[in-house]
């Protein structure tokens, strides 16, 4: 078991008054998994939802834990700021929670929301949520390879989160529970070395097709030392066949700084 985490974002407590609809102020005695959701309201920030959850507390049974933006992590219902509470997240009547947890998703999960769209920049946004999720496994001693589920593989037939909010980043649910399993071991410090940059000399001019992250490394972990705008044209002196893979594309190319960017940002120069 891993002793410390990096604290790299703050945790803003600001609950819902309890008891009310909202937060009825029941403890979780184990906290068992994680839920991953988005707002399903692109532009609404986390300060503004948690607002609304409190003014309308006594309105209906519905709530999270968490709001992450690009600006803040919110917590409404206590979770890594106080002993944890159930939160009304998933529909009890769901079976999957309990057929791959052996629990409801409310007595025993934690419920993070996704804040995504609008003027919310979503690398910053997704680094935050990335980042909690990782943060949570750790409190709790859950396992970041298991014990994270999206809140559509719960409710299919109601739910799309939190893939379309990622979508509306560019990511995937898959990359998600990637890159929270690489946040969670850089976090704890626990050392993976990653295999070698396999790169082939192969030089050529692209035109960027979407705000480009130019990185040190060839994956999304790696220090960004540039962002390009659509429209900019790039030389790239080799390509890379093996970088992380985005949308299942694994191919990056290294510009003449010495720096990546990943191909499927970008389309050929005629
Ligand atoms: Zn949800």
């Amino acid at each position: 078991m891993p002793t410390g985490f990096k604290n790299k974002y703050a945790i803003t407590p600001n609950y819902i008054p309890g008891p009310s609809k909202r937060r009825a102020g029941l403890p979780i005695s184990k906290v068992r998994f994680l839920v991953a959701h988005d707002t399903g309201n692109p532009g609404s920030t986390a300060s503004q939802n948690v607002r609304y959850y409190i003014n309308s507390r006594n309105e209906i049974s519905a709530s999270a834990h968490l709001f992450v933006d690009d600006k803040e992590i919110i917590e409404c219902v206590p979770a890594l700021t106080a002993p944890p509470e159930k939160a009304w997240h998933v529909l009890y009547g769901v079976p999957k929670d309990n057929e791959l947890y052996g629990v409801n998703a409310n007595d025993a999960a934690i419920g993070v929301e996704y804040c995504y769209g609008g003027t919310i920049d979503a690398d910053k946004a997704y680094q935050k949520y990335v980042w909690v999720l990782a943060k949570l496994c750790f409190e709790f001693e859950l396992d970041p390879e298991k014990d994270i589920v999206g809140h559509f593989f719960l409710d299919p037939k109601r739910k799309t989160d939190p893939v379309t909010g990622l979508a509306n980043s560019r990511r995937t649910y898959e990359q998600l529970l990637r890159d929270v399993v690489a946040e969670f071991n850089e976090c704890t410090g626990v050392a993976v070395v990653p295999p070698p940059v396999n790169t082939a000399a192969q030089a050529g001019s692209v035109i960027v097709t979407v705000k480009l992250n130019v990185r040190k490394q060839p994956n999304t972990r790696a220090d960004i030392v540039q962002v390009l705008s659509p429209g900019t044209a790039l030389n790239f002196v080799a390509r890379v066949g093996n970088g992380q893979a985005i949308n299942n594309n694994p191919v990056w190319y290294k510009d003449t700084n010495d720096n990546y960017f990943w191909s499927g940002g970008v389309k050929q120069n005629q």
